[in-house]
C-alpha cells in the first residue's frame, strides 16, 4: 500500500528527536515556550541537516558536473549520492529520473511547461479538484490560457473527501491529466491516489501527483502508486529551502522538451541549435542548488532513521488527540475528515472571529499556527469561510503541546469577545 497508515513496531519517541532541533527549545520574546504547529507551511531542520550545509561549505563546496580538481569531485560524489538517497526514498526505478528543482512549485511549473506546452491541444482537458493548492492549480490555468485546453474539477463532499463517483464522470477520451495531491494541505485528507490514477490511466490520461504534504509524513512509493509525476518541496521535510524534487516516468521525461536553457543541460550548442543532454541534466540549467540537495540527503537520512510509517502512526494519534479536545470549544468548526482518512492537518474555524485574530492571540501563548486561506481560495470558496486557522503537526510534537491547543483557544475567544 503506498499511501495509507502502516502501524510501526516501535512507538515513536518524539521527545528524544526533538533534542536534534536546537530551535524547538526557543523561548519567544513574551516568556512563552515555543509550541510550532506550522509544519504544513515548513517544518524545522535538526542539528544534522544544518551540520551537512555547514560541512559542506566549509570543506566540500565547489560547482557540479564542470571541474575536474579534487573538491568538484567530491561535491559531485555528494550532489549525486543525494540524487540516489531520494531514488531510495520514493522508490523510482532509478536516479536519473529525479530532477532537482526548487522546490514543489518549480517542478510542477516544469511539467506544465514542458510536458503540458508540448502535449496538449485546445479542447483537452486537465482534470484537478477542488482542494488543490494553488501551486498545482495556476500553472495549469497558465496552460489552459495559453494551449486552448480546459479545466474540470473534482469536487469534495461535505466531509473534505474527492467525490469519486464524479472522477469516473469527468473522465473522458479528452482527459490528458489528472494533476492531485497526495494529502490535502488545509484538510488533511489523504486522497485514494492508487484508485484514481487506475481510472486515469484507463482513460489513457497521465497522473501527476503533488506529494508536498505527503511525502514528508508517510511511506511513498512511486512505483507502487504507478504515478507518472511526483514533485514535493524539501523545506517541508527537515531539508532547506530552495530545493525541490520532480520524479517522472523515463518514457515521459525522455520525450519533453528541455524547460529552462542554460549551462549543465546540453550535450553540444552550435551557433544556430543546441542538443540537450540525458536525464536529469536536461532538465537542471544553470548551477542547481547544490548544497540544498546535500542537506536533503542528510534529511532524507534522517527521516529513514525515524522511520515514516512511524512518523505517520504518530500524526494520527496527534490528529486523534486534537480532534477529541478542540471538540470541548464552542463554535469551532473542523474541516476535512476524520483523523483516520487524513495526514496530520487540522484546520478550524471559530464562529465571528477572524482566523488571523486567532493566531495572533495562540502566538501570545507561543503556538505558531497559519491563519488565511493556505494558497487554496477555490477551497475555501467551497467551505464558505474566507479564512481557516490552521495547526499541522510533525514527529516532534508532543501530546503535551497539543493538550494546550483548546485552552489556549478558549482564552483566545474570551479576549476577542470582551473587545
Ligand atoms: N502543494 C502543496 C499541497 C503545498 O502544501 C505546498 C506548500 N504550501 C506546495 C504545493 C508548494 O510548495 P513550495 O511552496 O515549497 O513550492
Amino acid at each position: 500500500m503506498a499511501v495509507t497508515a502502516r502501524e510501526s513496531s516501535s512507538p515513536l519517541d518524539a521527545q528524544q528527536w526533538r533534542e536534534d532541533f536546537p530551535i524547538l527549545a526557543r523561548v519567544l520574546p513574551n516568556g512563552a515556550k515555543l509550541i510550532y504547529f506550522d509544519n504544513a507551511a515548513t517544518t524545522q531542520r535538526p542539528r544534522q541537516v544544518i551540520e551537512a550545509i555547514v560541512d559542506t561549505y566549509q570543506r566540500h563546496y565547489a560547482n557540479v558536473l564542470r571541474g575536474v580538481h579534487t573538491l568538484a569531485e567530491e561535491t559531485d560524489e555528494l550532489y549525486a549520492s543525494a540524487r540516489e538517497k531520494v531514488r531510495t526514498l520514493i522508490n523510482a526505478p532509478s536516479a536519473e529520473q529525479v530532477i532537482f528543482t526548487y522546490g514543489a512549485t518549480s517542478a510542477i511549473n516544469l511539467v506544465a511547461r514542458s510536458w503540458g506546452e508540448s502535449m496538449l491541444r485546445r479542447g483537452d482537458e486537465i482534470l484537478l479538484t477542488e482542494m488543490e493548492h494553488h501551486s498545482n492549480l495556476v500553472p495549469w490555468q497558465q496552460l489552459a490560457a495559453r494551449c486552448g485546453a480546459v479545466i474540470r474539477w473534482i469536487p469534495i463532499t461535505d466531509d473534505g473527501l474527492l467525490e469519486l463517483d464524479a472522477l469516473e464522470r469527468l473522465l473522458s477520451q479528452r482527459t490528458k491529466l489528472v494533476a492531485v495531491t497526495a494529502v490535502s494541505n488545509v484538510l488533511g485528507t489523504i486522497n485514494p491516489l492508487e484508485h484514481i490514477i487506475r481510472r486515469a490511466h484507463a482513460a489513457g490520461a497521465v497522473v501527476l501527483v503533488d506529494g508536498a504534504q505527503a511525502v514528508p509524513h508517510m511511506p511513498i512509493d512511486v512505483q507502487a502508486l504507478d504515478c507518472d509525476f511526483l514533485a514535493f518541496s524539501g523545506h517541508k521535510m527537515l531539508g532547506p529551502t530552495g530545493i525541490g524534487v520532480l520524479y517522472g516516468k523515463r518514457e515521459l521525461l525522455e520525450s519533453m522538451p528541455p524547460f529552462l536553457g542554460g549551462g549543465g543541460m546540453i550535450r553540444l550548442v552550435e551557433m544556430d541549435r543546441f542538443t540537450a543532454a540525458d536525464l536529469p541534466h536536461r532538465f537542471e540549467a544553470g548551477t542547481p542548488p547544490i548544497v540544498e540537495a546535500i542537506a536533503l540527503a542528510a534529511a532524507v537520512d534522517y527521516l529513514n532513521q525515524v522511520g515514516l510509517a512511524a512518523i505517520h502512526a504518530y500524526e494520527l494519534m496527534l490528529t486523534r488527540q486534537a480532534h477529541q479536545c478542540l471538540q470541548s470549544v464552542p463554535t469551532l468548526r473542523i474541516f476535512g475528515p476524520k483523523p483516520e482518512q487524513k495526514g496530520g492537518i487540522v484546520s478550524f474555524a471559530l464562529a465571528n472571529l477572524h482566523a488571523h485574530d486567532v493566531a495572533q492571540l495562540l502566538d501570545r501563548a507561543g503556538i505558531a499556527v497559519r491563519a488565511g486561506h493556505h494558497c487554496t481560495m477555490p477551497l475555501h470558496k467551497r467551505l464558505g469561510v474566507p479564512a481557516t486557522t490552521r495547526a499541522s503537526f510533525y514527529f516532534y510534537n508532543t501530546p503535551e503541546e497539543v493538550e494546550q491547543l483548546a485552552p489556549a483557544l478558549e482564552r483566545a475567544m474570551h479576549t476577542l469577545r470582551r473587545k
